[in-house]
C-alpha cells in the first residue's frame, strides 16, 4: 500500500525535482494535461517578450540576420533532434503536425513510386488521430492510392506487397498504448514498405530512436510534451537516405521559397534546397519558434540529470503509482484501466474508463468535476463501440508523487460524492 508519506519521501528523493521550477504553473493546481498543451516555461515567457520588444520592436527587419531569424527552423530542430534519436541537421521545426504529415506522406509516396512502383496502399490504424487520417485521405486521392485501416494487432498481417507506406502514431492519443517502433519498422521494411511515424505524444515524453529504428520519416508536435505554447511549430525528420536523393524533382509538394536552394535569388523556377531545408515552405513564425526554442531549455537541464532515460523512469513510476492508487483507493467506483500496464507498451499518460448504468457521458462529467477541484485532465470520446476516456497526462518535468496522490484522492472524492452528476447536466445545458 502506498501512503501519502511515501509519496512525500519519493518527491524529496527525486533527482528531477528541481525541473518544476522552470515552469510558471498556477498554485493549487495539478496539471495532468501536458500531453495536450504543455504549461508555460518561464524561459519562454521571457524570450517571447525579448523577441517582441527587442528583436522585432528595435531590430525590425535587421533581425532576420542580426538575431538569426532565418536559421531558426534549423536551430530549433537541432535541439529537438537528441530527443528523438536524430542528428542535429536532420530535423527542422516548421508548420503544424498536420501540414508536416502532408509533406512527409507525399514524400514517402514519391520515394515509393520511384523505388517500388505498383504499390498503391497506405496502411494505418483505424483509431489513429483523426488529422492523420484526414491528411492521408487527401494524399491518397492525389496519388491514386487507397488508405487501408486496420486494428493495431492486424498491422503485421496487412503488410503485403501492395503497401507503399505504413503511417502510424507511436503513442495512441486515447489509450496511451505505445508501438514498438524498431520492430514495426523492421517488419514494414521486410515487406517492402516505408514507415512514417507521428511522434505527437512521444517527443519529450518517451525515448525515441528514429535512426536506431532506421525509420523513414517522422513528424511531431511542439505544444504537447515540448511545452512550446499553443500552436507552437511542429517538426519534421527524414532519414538521410531519403533527404540525399536528387532524382526526385520535389521531395515534398509544398514547394515554397524557404525550401528553395536559393530563396533570395528570386529565380522563377523551383530548385529544392539540399538537406532538410527542402521540408520548409514559407516564412517561419519567429515569435512562436522563439518560445519553443526557450521551452527546450528545460530538456538541457534534464539532460544534466539523466536525460530522457531519467524522465522515462520517473514517468513510468508516476504512472504506476497513479494506476496502483486508483485501484486501491477507487475500487468499486466504476473505473477501468484503458492504458497498457506493461511499461514497454505504455506512453506517458494514464487513461481510464468509467462505467455507470444510467449516465452515458459519465467520463466527461467526472473530468469536469475534477477540473472544478483543480485537477486538470481531459476527456476523449471513445472509439466507436468503446467506452469514453478520462485522460491524465504524466509529465515528469513538473509532476511529483504527491501530485499523483492528491489527484487520485480528488478522483475518489468526486466519485464517492456523486457531484459529477451535476457536471453532466451542466454539459447538456452548454451544448444546447
Ligand atoms: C496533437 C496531434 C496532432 C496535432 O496536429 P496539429 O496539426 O498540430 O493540429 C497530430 N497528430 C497526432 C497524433 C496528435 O496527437
Amino acid at each position: 500500500m502506498h501512503t501519502l508519506s511515501d509519496c512525500l519521501a519519493r518527491d524529496a528523493a527525486d533527482p528531477l525535482r528541481s525541473l518544476r521550477g522552470h515552469f510558471a504553473l498556477p498554485a493549487d493546481l495539478i496539471y495532468l494535461d501536458g500531453n495536450s498543451l504543455g504549461p508555460l516555461p518561464r524561459s519562454a515567457a521571457a524570450r517571447a517578450t525579448q523577441v517582441v520588444n527587442q528583436e522585432w520592436g528595435q531590430g525590425l527587419i535587421r533581425s532576420w540576420n542580426d538575431a538569426g531569424w532565418f536559421g531558426m527552423p534549423q536551430r530549433v530542430g537541432a535541439r529537438i533532434a537528441p530527443l528523438i534519436g536524430a542528428q542535429p541537421h536532420e530535423v527542422v521545426a516548421a508548420d503544424s503536425t498536420s501540414v508536416n504529415l502532408f509533406k512527409v506522406l507525399s514524400a514517402a509516396l514519391a520515394v515509393a513510386a520511384a523505388d517500388a512502383p505498383g504499390r498503391t496502399v497506405v496502411l494505418s490504424e483505424r483509431h489513429n488521430f483523426p488529422t492523420d487520417l484526414y491528411i492521408a485521405q487527401s494524399v491518397c486521392q492525389t496519388h491514386g492510392c487507397t488508405l487501408e485501416l486496420v486494428e493495431p494487432e492486424a498491422i503485421d498481417g496487412a503488410l503485403n506487397s501492395k503497401v507503399a507506406v505504413l503511417l502510424l502514431t507511436h503513442v495512441n492519443y486515447r489509450t496511451g498504448a505505445m508501438h514498438d517502433m524498431a520492430a514495426i519498422t523492421a517488419a514494414a521494411h521486410a515487406a517492402g514498405a516505408l514507415v512514417v511515424w507521428d511522434l505527437a505524444h512521444s517527443t519529450g515524453a518517451v525515448p525515441v530512436d528514429l535512426n536506431g529504428a532506421e525509420a523513414d520519416f517522422a513528424v511531431g508536435c511542439g505544444y504537447k510534451f515540448l511545452n512550446g505554447g499553443p500552436g507552437a511549430p511542429a517538426f519534421v525528420w527524414a532519414h538521410a537516405r531519403h533527404v540525399a536523393r536528387t532524382d526526385l524533382l520535389w521531395m515534398q509538394p509544398l514547394t515554397g521559397w524557404f525550401g528553395h536552394a536559393a530563396p533570395f535569388a528570386f529565380t522563377p523556377d523551383y530548385q529544392s534546397a539540399p538537406g532538410m531545408a527542402r521540408f520548409l515552405c514559407g516564412t517561419p513564425p519567429v515569435i512562436s519558434l522563439a518560445a519553443l526554442d526557450a521551452a527546450l531549455d528545460v530538456f538541457d537541464a534534464a539532460h544534466a540529470l539523466g536525460g530522457m532515460a531519467a524522465l522515462r523512469a520517473k514517468s513510468l513510476a508516476l504512472g504506476d503509482l497513479f494506476i496502483e492508487l486508483e485501484e486501491q483507493r477507487c475500487a468499486g467506483l466504476g473505473l477501468g484501466l484503458a492504458t497498457p500496464r506493461q511499461h514497454a507498451q505504455r506512453g506517458s499518460q494514464v487513461s481510464l474508463t468509467h462505467c455507470d448504468a444510467d449516465a452515458s457521458h459519465s467520463a466527461y462529467a467526472i473530468v469536469q468535476a475534477l477540473i472544478a477541484r483543480g485537477v486538470i485532465g481531459d476527456f476523449r470520446a471513445g472509439a466507436p463501440g468503446e467506452p469514453d476516456i478520462l485522460r491524465f497526462g504524466i509529465t515528469p518535468l513538473y509532476l511529483g508523487y504527491e501530485d499523483i496522490w492528491n489527484a487520485v484522492e480528488q478522483l475518489k472524492q468526486v466519485l464517492e460524492s456523486g457531484e459529477w452528476r451535476e457536471a453532466r447536466f451542466a454539459r447538456k445545458a452548454a451544448v444546447t
